[in-house]
Parts: C-alpha cells; sequence; structure tokens
C-alpha cells in the first residue's frame, strides 16, 4: 500500500486538477486535466513523470488535456467504461467493482451517473482520498445534464457511505454557491452556518475549499441530506419520498 502525495492544479475558471503521486514507485496521474500546460508545469517543478491520466466523464472541461498529456508523456488514459467513446484517447476502460492501480496506489472505481450517464469516481481508501469529478461538489452536486434525480440520489448515496474521514477531491471550486443556497433549504444546521463561515472567510482570501471531508458533507450538504425530514419540510415536501426531495432541491439549485 501506498499513501498518495496528491497536488492542486487550479485551471480555467474554477477547475481544480488533481496531481497523484505514489512516493514509492514514482507513479504519477492527473484527474480530469482540462488544460494540459498546467499539469506539464507542475510536473516539471517537481521533477516528477506522468504515466498516467484519470477521468472521471467526458466534459471537455474534464477531459481538454488528454490527448495533449499523452503525445508529451507516455501516459495511459483510464477513463469510464460506459462512456468510452466520448473519452480522447481512452486506453483503460473501468466500471463499477474495478480496481486500478497507480504504482502501490489501489483505486475502487464507483458507478455513479447522473451528471453524465457515464461519470465515475476514484476511490483510493489507503490515501482517505475520492475523486469524484462533478457528482458531489462541497455542500453541493452537479447538474443532472444526462441523468435522472433517481440515478443522481443512488450515486450520491454510494458516495456518502464511504469512510468519513475521506477527502472529497472534487473538480470545482462552487464551495462558495453552494454554502448560500444550502444555508436557504437548511437553515436551522448550525453545523452548515459554522462552515459556511468559514467558506466566506477562506474565499474572501482566495484560499481554495477543496478538499472537504465525507463526514462534514454529511452533515451539511442538502443533497446528501435528501432524506432528512427537516430538508423535505423546507421545499414543501413533507413525507415525500427522498428522490421527490432530492430533485426538489437540484431544480431549485438550478434556478438560484
Ligand atoms: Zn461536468
Ligand atoms: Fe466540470
Amino acid at each position: 500500500m501506498s499513501v498518495l502525495e496528491i497536488v492542486r492544479i487550479p485551471v480555467l475558471r474554477d477547475n481544480y486538477v488533481w496531481l497523484l503521486h505514489c512516493p514509492a514507485t514514482g507513479a504519477t496521474a492527473a484527474v480530469d486535466p482540462a488544460v494540459a500546460e498546467p499539469v506539464d508545469r507542475a510536473l516539471a517543478a517537481r521533477g516528477w513523470a506522468l504515466s498516467a491520466v484519470l477521468n472521471t466523464h467526458h466534459h471537455a472541461d474534464h477531459v481538454g488535456g488528454n490527448l495533449a498529456l499523452k503525445r508529451r508523456h507516455d501516459a495511459i488514459v483510464v477513463g469510464p467504461a460506459a462512456d468510452a467513446d466520448r473519452i480522447p484517447g481512452i486506453d483503460v476502460k473501468v466500471g463499477e467493482g474495478d480496481t486500478w492501480s497507480l504504482g502501490d496506489a489501489t483505486a475502487h472505481v464507483l458507478f455513479v451517473p447522473g451528471h453524465t450517464r457515464g461519470h465515475i469516481a476514484f476511490h483510493f481508501p489507503e490515501s482517505a482520498a475520492l475523486f469524484c469529478g462533478d457528482t458531489l461538489f462541497l455542500m453541493g452536486c452537479g447538474r443532472l445534464f444526462e441523468g435522472t434525480p433517481a440515478q443522481m440520489w443512488d450515486s450520491l448515496r454510494r458516495l456518502r457511505a464511504l469512510p468519513g474521514d475521506s477527502r472529497v477531491f472534487c473538480a470545482h471550486e462552487y464551495t462558495r454557491s453552494n454554502a448560500r443556497f444550502a444555508i436557504q433549504v437548511d437553515p436551522h444546521n448550525d453545523a452548515l452556518r459554522r462552515r459556511a463561515e468559514e467558506v466566506e472567510r477562506a474565499r474572501r482570501h482566495g484560499h481554495p475549499t477543496v478538499p472537504g471531508r465525507l463526514d462534514e458533507e454529511r452533515a451539511t450538504n442538502p443533497f446528501l441530506r435528501a432524506d432528512q425530514p427537516a430538508l423535505a419540510h423546507a421545499v414543501g415536501l413533507d413525507g415525500a419520498d427522498p428522490v421527490e426531495v432530492f430533485a426538489e432541491l437540484r431544480r431549485r439549485k438550478d434556478n438560484f
């Protein structure tokens, strides 16, 4: 086993590319490289060689750097089997229950459709690290571009069940706007209020908020709390099925 070294590379407007490095073997991967150059610079600064690109889904702000990175490094592209035809340069197709190793560090793949129909997440248990792309955001979740509320709710519940100390490495810095929405639909949640204040402070100083901890998400993310009576009540759906509550929360956030 090996605990990964993880580097944040902010790119574009609000995307994060994550660089993963196995110190025992030197194996290095870039998760969802929207663009190639900042990844090249981060690699060069550390003297690391890129061995793999990991993609969670097919959107351009996650795969835009695939081909350039493949060309410049001897790297393979690992992505969702269910979406193989939309992942540029894919070499290794993975899905639910598969494992894939970066040097001595093993990732477990979860199939988490909803944002797109082929979305996957990579969980490295020994590093307590979850790379969830645009499925789970801190205090938020991805828009439903290709999936149904039932699919997304099921995906989020499965991510929610991972160990509480897991660090959530999502692909966007959306936390501040997510927190403002969360407060609106969960106004009596003290843990949420405290966290929202911390986030406002961090963002005012230009500090990143990602990664967060999964147990904090369980306590404060309204989209992980759609089965809580308080959230059903807040959206006027007392006693309703959590899928309905989730769908209504997502609808409201789309118009927030
Ligand atoms: Zn996306
Ligand atoms: Fe995205």
